[in-house]
């Protein structure tokens, strides 16, 4: 494989892949060789690089750590059965990191820094994806302020890095999800369409005392009434009422999930009814109640569909029976069969690396 591009290009001397058991890693602990590296600076875009994975000096007084002033995103690389290597739908993830930076005051992050680099860096580490059905290469882009200044202000320099962490298959066990009333993890005008890096840590009291309870996640509620249900900390959600699949419209407060677009698609595309509308928490109260509420997933890139064991509301809890022709099973299926390339892609959404 020869160095290509204007991508400068610092290799490991030894990889520590030969080191790593790929069969057995948890989520997001163990990162490839490379990383892809480009500064911001003067009011233009520096060389990006790769570069070996590691520490990265900071001063203390960067403006990341004291404002947070961060965006990332989330998606994956996954090898087919031939050991040929797809992204999917990368644009969208483009754009979603651009809209995102906007919000934050940032500068855009030019397509062909995001593109090349996701590429140049899968290229160089694509040994660690690893090759079963189901397992893939999660890959974390990051863009944060880098002035040291302490100043409240928008930085005048960025980094954006991009990290790859091999995944294997998502297995959570069975998730049960809360219906939050107190905390909004979102507002009107605010960041919740965005993938601010704060948005998260403002989950967490929320999410730690759920899991006190026995949940997994919350369910998050609209912050002004708590009458509509929105989605997840990190994933849309969908309801199947009836035979009817409910996922909330994106908004100021909800986030524009890549794997939420794609199942509105792909059900769409084979004729299942889906609505894209607001519902309530009586709703789906209402439906469990009736027993109509035949599922509830959730969507997003680290585990595709997310099936939903059981949902806490107020003092009551219900237990869902999936039925044997589940949505989740089938659109997960349908999904995954085009990310690892086992069907034909009517959508154009697989890109080759
Ligand atoms: C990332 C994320 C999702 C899922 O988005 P995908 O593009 O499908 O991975 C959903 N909700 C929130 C809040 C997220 O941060």
């Amino acid at each position: 494989m020869k160095d290509k591009g204007p991508i400068k290009i610092t290799r490991v001397k030894d990889s520590r892949l030969p080191h790593t058991d790929l069969s057995d890693i948890k989520f997001g602990t163990i990162f490839t060789d490379h990383m892809f590296v480009a500064d911001f600076r003067d009011g233009k875009w520096q060389a990006p690089e790769i570069v070996p994975y590691g520490p990265m000096p900071m001063e203390p007084a960067a403006k990341v750590f004291h404002y947070g002033q961060a965006v990332f995103e989330g998606m994956k690389a996954y090898k087919d059965e031939h050991g040929d290597v797809f992204l999917f739908r990368p644009e969208m993830n483009l754009q979603r990191i651009n809209r995102s930076a906007w919000r934050l005051a940032m500068p855009p992050i030019p397509e062909a820094y995001f593109m090349e680099g996701l590429k140049a860096l899968v290229d160089i580490d694509r040994d660690w994806i690893p090759s079963e059905y189901g397992a893939s290469l999660y890959l974390r882009p990051v863009y944060f302020a880098i002035d040291n200044e302490i100043a409240a202000s928008a930085s005048g320099s960025y980094r954006f890095i991009i990290i790859a962490s091999p995944a294997k298959s998502y297995y959570t066990g069975e998730v049960k999800v809360k219906i939050e009333e107190r905390f909004s993890r979102a507002c009107n005008g605010g960041v919740g369409f965005a993938k601010a890096a704060g948005n998260y840590a403002a989950q967490f009291l929320a999410t730690e005392r759920a899991k006190k309870e026995g949940y997994k996640q919350i369910i998050w509620t609209d912050s002004k009434t708590h009458e509509f249900v929105e989605e997840a900390g990190t994933m849309n959600l969908f309801f199947r009422i009836g035979d009817t699949l409910i996922t909330a419209p994106t908004s100021d407060r909800i986030l524009h999930g890549v794997t939420r677009d794609s199942i509105i698609r792909l059900a769409r595309y084979h004729k299942m009814p889906v609505e894209v509308r607001r519902l309530t928490v009586d709703e789906v109260m209402d439906a469990a109640r009736a027993d109509q509420l035949k599922e509830i997933f959730g969507s997003g890139t680290a585990a595709t569909v997310l099936p939903i064991k059981g949902i806490g509301y107020r003092e009551e809890y219900y237990e869902l029976n999936p039925p044997e022709n589940s949505y989740a099973n089938l659109l997960k299926q349908m999904l995954m069969d085009i990310q690892y390339n086992r069907v034909p892609d009517p959508f154009g959404w697989r890109v080759k690396v």
